[in-house]
């Protein structure tokens, strides 16, 4: 079966690649109300980022703690009528941090153009006009959020993408210094997700020579990153962090992710920790399904003295097992690319 999919129209690569952002914002300042939107982790509020920016007077900047929860269709719908309120339509808007900021920019750009609540767009190819202009600006590497048509919301209902063509960046810049300031444990984390992506993307029905070439660079990356003798966050480790993040995303795209993202979706629905730390929570109990790519997650984990936690679960109740189950057992899909389509047996 074919996939289509839309890509980023423009990637910019390379430390201080930031610089170049001024010079992608110039065509845009006279569309929409001839202002630019920048959504920025709060995590830069007082880092000095601002004076790195080519934010002009009329800009309007919302610093966004992720912290305190993943995205959520209410959040992006106040932000969007909020700014419309007080600014009007931007021509274009940039989201600068990790994979939360990133689904945050893209369902924003969206939801501009489409009336509503972000709520009725959950699901795939719902949404019916394209949106503002937007760029991605990755701080933290491993989510392919970057690459990706979807944007992760937590709605009333479900926590579910916004996904279409529509959704993915007109443009990424890929500047590595930012990775200089994520500490050891989710600059650990985040990573793993690539690596994960790329073991479940590889291992399953749908995977193809598109998806599986992106997948063993990746991993190739992942392991330079984290388990070869150079390994480390130094400067080129963090470059190879942001490509490798990239294929990963794109790896993903053109297959499936499963066994790992499946069961994690229901820790985080039900127990609420966040995607990539629960993606290594469940990796590292499927020795059996993924026995090589756990094997050598358990050797970076050591490389790093990154420690799992294990038996978070002991205390639950049979009904929170099976709620979080219930959530990982409708992924169809999923599970087909996993074990075919007698999954079920
Ligand atoms: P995040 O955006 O949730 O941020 C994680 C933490 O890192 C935050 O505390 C943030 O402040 C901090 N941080 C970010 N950049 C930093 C920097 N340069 N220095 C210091 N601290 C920094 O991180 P994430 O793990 O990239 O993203 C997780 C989110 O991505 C989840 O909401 C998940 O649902 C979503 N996701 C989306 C996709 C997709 O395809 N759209 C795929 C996987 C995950
Ligand atoms: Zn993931």
């Amino acid at each position: 079966m074919y996939k289509s999919f839309n890509n980023v129209q423009k990637i910019t690569f390379g430390r201080g690649s930031l610089n170049t952002l001024e010079k992608s914002l110039e065509p845009l300042k006279y569309t929409n109300n001839n202002f630019c939107l920048f959504i920025i982790d709060n995590f830069f509020k007082d880092k000095n980022l601002l004076s790195k920016l080519p934010i002009k007077e009329n800009d309007a900047v919302r610093f966004i703690n992720v912290d305190l929860h993943e995205p959520t269709t209410q959040q992006i719908d106040d932000l969007r009528d909020n700014i419309l309120k007080e600014n009007g339509t931007p021509s274009a808007i940039i989201g600068i941090g990790g994979g939360s900021i990133l689904d945050l920019t893209k369902a924003t750009a969206l939801m501009f153009k489409n009336k509503g609540s972000s709520a009725e767009y959950q699901g795939l190819n719902l949404i019916q006009k394209e949106g503002v202009y937007h760029i991605g600006i990755p701080t933290i590497a491993g989510t392919g959020a970057e690459v990706s048509m979807t944007a992760v919301l937590t709605g009333p209902e479900n926590k579910l993408g916004l996904k279409c063509d529509y959704t993915v960046f007109k443009e990424i810049i890929l500047d590595p210094d930012f990775l200089s300031t994520v500490p050891k444990d989710k600059w650990f984390y985040t990573g793993m997700d690539t690596f994960i992506h790329c073991i479940e993307s590889e291992n399953g029905t749908k995977t193809n020579t598109f998806s599986s070439a992106n997948a063993e660079e990746s991993i190739k990356l992942c392991k330079d990153v984290y388990l070869e003798s150079n390994s480390g966050q130094t400067d080129l480790n963090n470059e190879k962090l942001m490509i490798a993040s990239m294929m990963g995303g794109l790896s993903l795209t053109y297959s499936e992710v499963v066994v790992c993202h499946a069961l994690s979706y229901g820790l985080s629905k039900v127990l609420h920790f966040r995607h990539c730390y629960a993606n290594c929570l469940i990796f590292n109990h499927l020795g059996e399904i993924y026995s090589k790519g756990v094997k050598e997650f358990k050797e970076m984990l050591k490389k790093n003295d990154i420690h799992i936690t294990v038996n978070l679960s002991e205390n639950c109740s049979n009904e929170t097992v099976r709620h979080m189950s219930e959530v990982a057992y409708i992924l169809e899909d999923m599970w087909i690319h996993a074990f075919g389509p007698s999954w079920k047996e």
